[in-house]
């Protein structure tokens, strides 16, 4: 099911820029989304070699990595079981992952935050599991992130993405570097006091000069909103035909509307904006719209 896949390249119409570009990666599977397909392809070359058959991973109630796990899961073949932080909840994302057949465990976020315990406590037992860390961060993802930029066919000045755990800003940077670009790779955190993504990047790949954190849009923190950003979505939805979710991608492209009006972005540079996917994160927020 990871067989190779190129995601479209389309240029869009987005005030004030004349060549804004977006890497499509919300086309390449309707539940595996965007980056979450980019990260589990070599998770999921790595379970098949250790000759592993049950997933175990983590998330929170309206995570699209574990919906993402669930999905590559059944169609692998494989078991699948998520630590869920927090009460018992029903909700969009969670149908979605039962349905496939992943296994639910709510978890208190006391002992959420000890995730190999947790692990060992459950799994001590079963040779057949393997853990994959929240969010899918381990150096696997970030081989398959780094696969972005090896798709690129045409030079940009500019690469923009959005970041949660970091991971795939880390693989983005490595394509970067392994192909001897120029291009400046903006990270947009969607946490707050998101400082650390530098030391998370760091991990996987050395950091150097392309990096540029843009640590001020994060709308008040992780799948918080403002009336503003809300606008935003309309507003560039109904403009461009382009879907974006209130939790990574939407602040993105705010971010990268503001830098150009600040002129950190000429107008006549070449931009690409990673599309990352994760439509479903609207349903989480259908409440504010
Ligand atoms: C998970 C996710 C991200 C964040 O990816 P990291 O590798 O954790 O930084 C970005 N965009 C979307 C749509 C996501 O679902």
């Amino acid at each position: 099911m990871f067989e190779e896949i190129y995601s479209p390249v389309q240029q869009i119409a987005f005030a004030p820029f004349n060549n804004l570009f977006v890497k499509r990666d919300d086309l390449i599977d309707p539940y595996i989304s965007g980056n979450k397909w980019r990260k589990l392809k070599y998770i999921l070359a790595r379970v098949k070699f250790e000759n592993k058959t049950h997933l175990v991973t983590f998330g929170g109630a309206f995570s699209n990595h574990l919906v993402a796990t669930a999905a590559a899961a059944s169609r692998s073949g494989l078991q699948s079981t998520a630590f869920v932080r927090g009460e018992a909840v029903k909700n969009e994302m969670l149908l979605l992952c039962s349905l496939f057949g992943m296994n639910l465990i709510f978890t208190d976020r006391e002992s959420y935050r000890n995730k190999r315990q947790l692990f060992a406590q459950h799994f001590a037992h079963d040779e057949q599991a393997y853990f994959i860390d929240e969010g899918g961060a381990s150096m696997e993802a970030t081989i398959g992130c780094a696969e972005i930029i090896d798709e690129l066919t045409a030079p940009y000045n500019h690469i923009f993405c959005a970041a949660g755990t970091g991971t795939t800003a880390a693989g983005l940077l490595r394509g970067i570097q392994q192909h001897g670009l120029n291009t400046k790779l903006h990270i947009v955190p969607v946490l707050k006091g998101a400082a650390f993504i530098q030391e998370e990047i760091a991990q996987f790949t050395p950091v150097s000069g392309h990096l540029n954190l843009h640590l001020d849009y994060h709308f008040g923190g992780y799948a918080k909103t403002t009336p503003e950003l809300i606008s935003f979505i309309k507003a560039f939805t109904s403009k461009t035909g382009l879907l974006l979710d209130p939790v990574y991608t939407a602040k993105m492209f705010y971010a990268i509307r503001d830098l150009a009006q600040q002129g950190v972005i000429g107008k006549d540079e070449k931009v690409l904006a990673i599309h990352t996917g994760g439509l479903m994160g609207l349903f989480g927020m259908k409440d504010k719209f």
